[in-house]
């Protein structure tokens, strides 16, 4: 796998005021299908055609129809490749206008048939293993951060999280420890071998948050921050993109070639809840956008069942739904003390029950093929590895 120079790509992106199109990869052509009005006369009908040459359309128009009625269908190539569908639809005698090639080509299963898989600093995501992350929603002390670590990492979870900075919907809410909290939370995940997985909100705070962590957390309030993908982009670190809360399947693989344009393959998407009517559960977890997803996009999908819930009891069934529907990893809030947690707290679970649902996690996988790292034996269950 392709990997980019960490350091002097973060130089590039520091001494880079201006960002230009120029690095942009070409982006594939864009078919579009146009039908006309039903009976339209041969000269309105040219007319469509004529102004959609002048536009530098190349097309293909095809007569049919029966019973006297005649139908016009035009297949033409855009000339550019984000041209705006509207320019033709409000054009007379024209009833409908579709994309035919999906605006996100570079995350699109037809430019790239395999699935991707993203090296996490040796650990595979998007390969058969599901991979979990899990840990408290913020980094709050030492002491809840290596409690987490051990315990999720005894249960087999892959990726510690925790955040740092985190987005407050009150601006009186505990917004995180900042730099002492990536430290603490580096060091927990590094006496567990666990890798880390962070947010970062804005483009400042992209040097810390990489200088301790594996992979770049974008949130779902960030999901169309434009600036914040480029550059994350540029680090060519691994990425994890959150759903916006009220993003489309289609916008959330788009804002991902934000990422893929500046040259970094290592998107993970992440599936964490959105808005709907329903008001019974903090977020609606679209779990139907697993499998449509990943028959989309060839990026690995991760499901966060505990911001997609948002209350304890109801996370573990959603996540053996996660993997049960394809997910290729799990997001997990898990803390020591959950009713005194600073954030997040009732979504969060008990070590005792994260550890009980990747058992259940782990036979789910088995059902669909697929693996979830086995948990380390204990000093309990395996008496003869204790220290003596
Ligand atoms: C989080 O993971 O703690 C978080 C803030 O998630 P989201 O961006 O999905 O709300
Ligand atoms: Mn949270």
């Amino acid at each position: 796998m392709r990997r980019v120079d960490f350091h002097s790509s973060l130089k590039r992106v520091l001494s880079r005021r201006v960002s230009s199109p120029s690095h942009l990869p070409p982006a594939a052509l864009t078919d579009v299908v146009v039908v006309l009005e039903p009976g339209l006369s041969r000269h309105r009908a040219e007319a469509v055609v004529d102004r959609l040459r002048a536009y530098g359309f190349d097309l293909h128009r095809t007569d049919g129809g029966g019973n006297g009625a005649v139908q016009t269908v035009l297949s033409a190539v855009a000339p550019q490749p984000d041209f705006d569908l509207r320019h033709i639809l409000i054009l007379d005698g024209v009833r409908d206008a579709f994309q035919v090639t999906s605006p996100y080509t570079f995350a699109s299963r037809s430019w790239r048939a395999e699935d991707t898989v993203v090296d996490v600093d040796g650990v595979p995501v998007g390969g058969p293993e599901v991979v979990v992350g899990a840990g408290p929603c913020a980094v709050e002390s030492e002491g809840q951060i290596e409690e987490s670590a051990a315990a999720v990492a005894a249960a087999g979870a892959r990726l510690l999280r925790g955040g740092a900075f985190k987005p407050r919907t009150s601006p009186y809410s505990f917004q995180g420890l900042g730099e002492d909290g990536l430290r603490l939370l580096r060091a927990a995940a590094d006496r567990h071998g666990l890798k880390v997985v962070t947010e970062v909100m804005r483009p400042k705070q992209i040097e810390p948050v990489a200088r301790y962590a594996h992979v770049l957390q974008i949130g779902s309030r960030n999901m169309q921050n434009f600036p914040l993908l480029q550059e994350v982009g540029r680090t060519g670190m691994p990425v994890l993109l959150k759903r916006g809360m009220s993003a489309t399947v289609v916008e959330w693989i788009t804002s991902a070639v934000h990422v893929l344009a500046e040259g970094n393959p290592d998107v993970n998407l992440c599936e964490r809840g959105i808005r709907t009517f329903e008001t019974a559960t903090r977020n609606t977890l679209d779990l139907s956008a697993v499998p449509v997803v990943k028959a989309r996009s060839h990026l690995p999908v991760f499901v966060d069942p505990s911001h997609g819930l948002g209350l304890r009891d109801f996370v573990p069934p959603m996540a053996r739904a996660a993997v049960a529907a394809g997910a290729d990893g799990l997001l997990v809030e898990a803390h020591p003390d959950p009713p005194h947690a600073l954030s997040d707290g009732p979504q969060s679970l008990y070590l005792s029950d994260f550890a009980a649902m990747m058992e259940a996690v782990r036979r789910v996988a088995e059902a669909v093929g697929r693996t979830v790292a086995e948990p380390e034996a204990t000093a309990f269950d395996a008496p003869h590895l204790a220290a003596p």
